[in-house]
């Protein structure tokens, strides 16, 4: 069994007060919400940690309000946004998203702050500590080389959330809380396509609420590769959110999850859709297009030719279902691996 190693807990009352505290000991000390991904993550001392500041006593955190858009504190369990009745029925493809995260009761604790500062994955790296002692480490944690590719400057970790491409794509932004003061960050800006270095949230920084935009005209659709349909981290994944008039696209969004370090934004692919029709040959293009910026790497479940493949198949299957058509069958097949 895989013990949690020793550490001191902090819990404050006010966002103020965590970012205060977190300014006395950047580089020690991290933030946990729901814990999901931390705690194992310390467990295999992938993650180091001396001090842990708790955010579930922080009740700011927990708000969801409606306005013009809709505004989610970062401690908003995934169950809870998932339950809300305005996601479902104004942002699909984030209630789509949230709810193929793991597991119930992982949803039940793991938060939207949290997803969105998911640690990025690899092969080489998840494993326990003597694991990758035997390997002698990689870049990523306590070793030079990074044996994805051996030649490779940087880590190519993967980014496996599952909401950060669909915020991304809904135009979402987020706050960030500082001892210094706070700032709004889009989520497209939120994040590097660097395996360590993959937010640009700075150590001092505390997530306060996510920022959903209108949704007013908006169709959004997110769809998800994975081995296991109960639960699983994506291994690809596509979001869109388009705005049309009839059929004809005049503003959509694509971004491509679990093939890079970071979400990917297809921009060619978005142009070539603005100002047609959504029909099957515009479809096909596009998404063909948006295949073309995957970059998957032999780091992750699946074989890395057939998940760029697939990427294809998701970005067709999301702008069909942003269209209006019917994907419950299809939707039903790659639960079960029926591709
Ligand atoms: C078996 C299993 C399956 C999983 N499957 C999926 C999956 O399919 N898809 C998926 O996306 N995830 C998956 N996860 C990962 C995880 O459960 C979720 O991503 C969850 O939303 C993480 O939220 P949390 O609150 O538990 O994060 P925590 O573990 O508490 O924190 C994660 C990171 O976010 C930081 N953080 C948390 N809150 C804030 C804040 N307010 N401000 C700044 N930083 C913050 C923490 O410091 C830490 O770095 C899985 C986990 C497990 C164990
Ligand atoms: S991509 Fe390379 S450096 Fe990054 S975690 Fe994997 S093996 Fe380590």
């Amino acid at each position: 069994m895989m013990r949690l190693p020793g550490f001191r807990y902090r819990a404050p009352r006010t966002i103020d007060e965590a970012a205060a505290w977190l300014a006395d000991e950047p580089a020690t000390t991290m933030l946990v919400a729901g814990g999901t991904d931390l705690l194992p993550n310390m467990k295999r001392r992938q993650q180091t940690p001396t001090t842990l500041i708790g955010l579930r006593s922080v009740a700011t955190l927990a708000d969801i309000s409606n306005g013009d858009g809709l505004s989610v504190g970062a401690g908003v369990t995934l169950s809870r946004l998932v339950n809300h009745p305005r996601v479902r029925a104004a942002y699909p493809g984030l209630y789509q998203a949230a709810a193929q995260v793991a597991t119930p009761h992982l949803r039940n604790m793991g938060t939207i702050g949290g997803n969105l500062c998911l640690d990025t994955r690899c092969t080489y790296y998840d494993q326990n500590y003597e694991w990758r002692k035997s390997i002698d480490f990689c870049m990523k944690k306590d070793g030079a080389t990074c044996w994805v590719a051996t030649s490779s400057p940087k880590c190519l970790a993967v980014s496996s959330s599952d909401t950060a491409p669909m915020l991304q794509a809904l135009g979402a932004s987020v706050t960030l809380i500082s001892a210094g003061g706070r700032r709004v960050v889009p989520v497209a800006d939120f994040y590097a396509n660097d395996g360590i270095h993959y937010l640009t949230k700075q150590p001092g920084e505390v997530m306060g609420t996510v920022s959903l935009p209108s949704a007013e005209g908006w169709r959004s659709s997110y769809w998800k590769l994975r081995r296991r349909g109960a639960f699983d981290f994506p291994v690809a994944a596509a979001a869109v959110a388009a705005r049309l008039d009839g059929r004809r696209v005049d503003d959509v969004r694509i971004v491509l999850g679990a093939v890079a370090s970071r979400p990917l934004a297809a921009t060619k692919a978005e142009a070539l859709l603005k100002g047609h029709p959504l029909d099957d040959e515009v479809i096909a293009m596009a998404a063909k297009t948006a295949a073309e910026i995957a970059k998957p790497m032999d780091n992750t479940d699946f074989e890395l030719v057939w998940r760029k493949k697939m990427v294809h198949s998701l970005v067709t299957y999301a702008l069909q279902e942003v269209r209006g058509d019917d994907m419950r069958e299809r939707r039903r097949r790659i639960a079960r691996q029926l591709l």
